[in-house]
Order: structure tokens, then sequence, then C-alpha cells
């Protein structure tokens, strides 16, 4: 789920002008209504705004690390 709420979470991207990020799947971002041009900004309607892609949550991507857990003894009898 993109944080606007729609079933993508790998479409949302930035503004290359204004750094505004917004959802390509469904047109929503970090403004008011939706996009009715994807290629537009809605806040700076520039066009060609797509710059670099957010993807989903980056945060939430613990799962590998948990995974990769290292297994980690506590040796006591060091010497
Ligand atoms: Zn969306
Ligand atoms: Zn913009």
């Amino acid at each position: 789920m993109c944080r606007w709420g729609c079933l993508d979470n790998n479409m949302i991207f930035k503004c290359k002008f204004c750094g505004t990020n917004y959802c390509k799947a469904c047109g929503r971002g970090d403004f008011h209504g939706v996009m009715t041009d994807s290629a537009v900004c809605r806040v700076c309607f520039q066009p060609k705004c797509q710059g670099e892609r957010i993807g989903g949550a980056p945060e939430k991507s613990t799962k590998k690390a948990a995974t990769n857990k290292k297994t980690v003894k506590t040796d006591s009898s060091k010497k």
C-alpha cells in the first residue's frame, strides 16, 4: 500500500522540481486532491516532474536484518 491508500507501494516518486512526494499509481501525494496528469506536478505544475523513485516505506525493511542476525555468543571464557 502506498501511504495514500492504493495497493501499489512501488510507485511513489518525488517531483524533481519541488520535491513533493506522490504516488503515480493513484495520483495522490503530498497535496490536496488528485493529479489530473501523472506527468505534471500538482504543486509546481511543471511538466515531466517525475524525479527519483521513493518506492514504498524504506523504514519498514527490517525483515532482512532480522533473518540475517548474527549469532553472537557471549563468550565468558576469554583468554
Ligand atoms: Zn497510491
Ligand atoms: Zn513539483
